[in-house]
């Protein structure tokens, strides 16, 4: 059987495109299909419209920061670092800037000039590009694979890498409905860890988002991946948030006793909000057990701890 390419990726997301220039540079014929009408659809939207490419950060940086899946990215991460990427791209006609943080985007501010330089780099090695086809079936024959397009005719290739998929950087979905109640609030400089199990998993302070059906926001969908692996596993996963951890908790005690006190004959629902964004105040005094019209001065010791919790 003539094989018409060596190699077909299926994707062009920035993966399949990574993959595909890489296996043409080493000489070998490669097609890749796209379902979309061009290349890199969700990579145009990302980072708002500017697309976050990497981080100036070393290997071990990323390693680190992949948590569980690092150790088996290391290898990976020291062939082809963020200044491997911020070279290949420099080569492309694309040049970078770093951020704070280290977030290292285009200087064009436009995610556009990352997926045209992609493209042009599939055309000049010689990767066919294969747009509106949606792979439909895969199917094993003696020394390749024959892909079968919807509406458009089979493509036979020597090679084809199939991978388990699993979500990553997703918003989640959380057991509690009152949620619901703060869909749109978003809460800044607080901490987040998931616990399951003996298991801990920490973010660094940042943004959190509440959404209808649970959370989001960037400090949520950076750790999103090692949770799915958790409930992929039927592990129960709980969230805590720490809306000050700029505090440590023999201070926060103090600062809710002094206000407690100092402001004795005011309402809970009115001294939380020196504490807590308003919205939040409700649902949070529901989940203590307090009620809103409680006064602050009768919130007895085991309540105030509570509210820590
Ligand atoms: C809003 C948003 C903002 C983001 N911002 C950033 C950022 O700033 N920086 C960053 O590093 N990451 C960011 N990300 C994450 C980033 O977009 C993904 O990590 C990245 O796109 C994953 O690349 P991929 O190639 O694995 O998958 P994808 O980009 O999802 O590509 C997969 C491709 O396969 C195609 N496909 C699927 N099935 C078929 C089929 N049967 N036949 C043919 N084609 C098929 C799809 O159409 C798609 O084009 C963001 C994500 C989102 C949603």
């Amino acid at each position: 059987m003539k094989y018409e390419y060596d190699i077909a990726v299926i994707g062009a997301g920035p993966s399949g495109i990574m993959a595909a220039i890489r296996a043409s540079e080493l000489g070998r014929k490669v097609v890749i299909i796209e379902k979309n009408d061009n290349i890199g659809k969700k990579l145009s939207i990302t980072g708002k419209g500017r697309c976050n490419i990497t981080n100036a950060c070393d290997p071990e940086g990323f390693v680190k920061k992949f948590g569980p899946c690092g150790q088996f990215l290391r290898n990976a991460f020291y062939a082809f670092s963020s200044e491997d990427l911020v070279d290949f791209f420099g080569k492309a006609g694309v040049e970078m800037k770093t951020e704070r943080q280290g977030r290292i985007f285009p200087v064009t501010d436009k995610s556009s000039s990352v997926v045209e330089a992609l493209k042009m780099s599939l055309a000049a090695n010689g990767a066919e590009q294969i747009y509106d086809s949606s792979v439909s079936v895969i199917k094993k024959e003696a020394g390749g694979f024959v892909i079968s397009i919807t509406d458009k005719k089979d493509i036979r290739v020597k090679k084809v890498n199939i991978k388990p998929l699993r979500a990553e950087l997703v918003p989640l979905v959380t057991e509690e409905g009152w949620v619901k109640d703060l869909q749109g609030l978003g809460l800044e400089n607080i901490k987040i860890t998931f616990f399951s199990g003996k298991k801990k998993i920490e973010s660094p302070i940042g943004e959190l988002m509440f959404t209808h059906f649970g959370v989001s926001g960037p400090l949520v969908l950076d750790l999103s991946g090692e949770v799915t692996a958790l409930l992929e596993e039927d592990k129960e996963v709980a969230l805590q948030i720490d809306l000050k951890p700029g505090l440590r908790e023999e201070q926060l005690e103090s600062k809710l006793i002094h206000k407690f006190t100092s402001k004795g004959h005011s309402m809970m629902k009115n001294i939380m909000k020196d504490v807590l964004p308003n919205r939040l105040i409700p649902v949070f005094l529901k989940i203590a057990g307090i009620s809103e019209g409680r006064m602050s001065n009768q919130v007895t010791k085991d309540e105030r701890k509570g509210i820590k919790r």
